[in-house]
């Protein structure tokens, strides 16, 4: 029997008249591949979900088989889509799409599987007493592609610049129109620092559901940007003369109901709860083995440098933007509401499920360990001298993947939380990652990472 969702799933997409339905999932390199479904067989592909080799669970970014122990050219798995977050596309003719979730053939979650991962992340935060809302803050890079194939920024535009709002103007609005139609709500815009960079906020919601918007808020700024010509580059990095793309994590812990916001208190410092300290510090603690699941690409340790605002230390401060957490300060209209922490070292080359999956488990850590993070930061941690930063235990993040991927393998926590399948899998897919760029120059690193988040 076809559940409620199911039902629905199908019934838009006949009213819609759609007539491919893409089975989305987002593999250990960060990138969303799927395949599609016709919509005639719609109904029992939502039941049995499509085939795919479990090898993909082995591919690196660069399309290279990675050698993981059982992920060859032998056996299968299903991608089993959640029909609740079946959307129709509005930048592709009769496309419609779900994020899907790795099963065997059994029907179990395929313990490599990211967005199971990040369930059982969210399940252990509910076991503690709580849920997690959470928005990724997309910063993104608009290029043109020249007659030589190489990539330019769309304009010069200073930040902010009402010039930079007049050269994106068409493609913005047909961006915001795109996410509207697909119930995903804009908070803010605006052209950023670098040279053809856009932000464009989007409204917050449950963990899981954050991460799911964040694979259809790719798709859509990626599809949109090229209906009009242009290339739309989620990369840490896509210029390296420019400032990056940070994709920050904004995230707050709720009551069950999802109705208090227990990261608030009016007596906390900058309005924090204890609770909501536990959990930075948790986040704080992790945070050099974290990145491996945050910052995931070569290309993303190009942005974590010092002095861009993209977070190069340990450090947390009240509206610090060269915090790795920053305490936003909130608004008048709603202090409860609006109380949150952003975690700026993340960018868009991270798998969402895993980047908060591990974001929720570093966190969870703090809270049962009652962690403290310590004295805020109120300059630039760059600023200090190594012993003033050695003082207050702020450590410069690992300024590499292979670091970074070292710091989380020695981390029992994380490691514990991913399990042993989808850890090894993510590991050995990345440290291929590392070694294949490494034979290579920044102009191959940039082609590799431009144009695939
Ligand atoms: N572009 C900066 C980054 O790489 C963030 C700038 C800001 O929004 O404060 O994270
Ligand atoms: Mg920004």
């Amino acid at each position: 029997m076809p559940t409620p969702a199911a039902r629905r799933a199908v019934a838009q997409a006949r009213r819609a008249g759609v007539r491919l339905v893409r089975f989305l999932y987002t593999d250990n390199g960060g990138v969303t591949r799927g395949k599609a479904t016709h919509v005639e067989s719609l109904a029992s592909r939502i039941a049995d979900g499509i085939g795919l080799t479990v090898a993909m669970q082995a591919m690196n970014m660069l399309d290279q088989l990675t050698p993981v122990e059982g992920m060859g050219p032998v056996g299968e798995i299903r991608l089993v889509p959640d029909p609740g977050t079946f959307t129709v596309l509005p930048y592709a003719p009769h496309a419609a799409a779900m994020t899907v979730d790795m099963r065997t053939l059994d029907g179990a979650a395929w313990e490599a599987c990211p967005r199971s991962f990040l369930k059982r992340q969210i399940a252990a935060c509910a076991a503690a007493g709580f849920m997690v809302r959470a928005a990724f803050e997309g910063e993104f890079t608009l290029a043109v592609k020249g007659a030589d194939g190489a990539f330019a920024p769309l304009d010069q535009s200073v930040c902010f610049s009402t010039v930079g709002m007049t050269t994106a103007a068409a493609v913005m609005d047909d961006i915001v129109a795109a996410l509207e139609a697909q119930g995903i709500q804009v908070e803010q815009y605006y052209p950023e620092l670098g040279h053809g960079q856009q932000e464009l906020s989007i409204r917050h919601a449950p963990a899981l559901a954050a991460a799911d918007r964040q694979v259809f808020y790719r798709e859509t700024v990626r599809a949109v940007a090229y209906r009009h010509g242009l290339y739309a580059s989620l990369a840490p990095k896509p210029f390296v003369d420019q400032a990056g793309n940070g994709s920050h994590v904004h995230f707050s812990l709720w009551d069950a109901g999802g109705r208090r916001n227990l990261t608030h208190d009016p007596r906390g410092r900058y309005g924090i709860s204890a609770l909501g300290y536990h959990f930075i510090a948790g986040v704080l603690d992790h945070l050099p083995a974290l990145l491996a699941l945050t910052c995931p690409s070569v290309n993303s340790y190009r942005r974590l440098q010092p002095h861009f605002w993209s977070s190069a230390y340990t450090a947390w401060g009240p509206d610090n933007r060269e915090g790795a957490i920053r305490i936003p300060s909130t608004f008048a209209s709603d202090r409860a509401g609006s109380t949150n922490a952003e975690l700026k070292a993340c960018d868009a080359s991270a798998n969402p499920y895993l980047a908060l999956g591990g974001l929720l488990a570093a966190g969870l850590d703090g809270v049962k360990r009652k962690l403290e993070p310590g004295e805020p930061t109120m300059i630039d941690p760059a600023n200090y001298s190594d012993a003033e930063r050695a003082a207050r235990r702020i450590v410069r993040f690992p300024t590499t993947l292979a670091e970074a991927l070292d710091h989380l393998a020695a981390d029992r926590v994380l490691m514990a939380a991913l399990g042993p399948l989808l850890a090894r899998s993510f590991l050995t897919v990345k440290r291929g990652e590392w070694q294949a760029f490494s034979k290579e120059d920044t102009a191959f690193e940039i082609k590799h990472h431009f144009w695939k988040f």
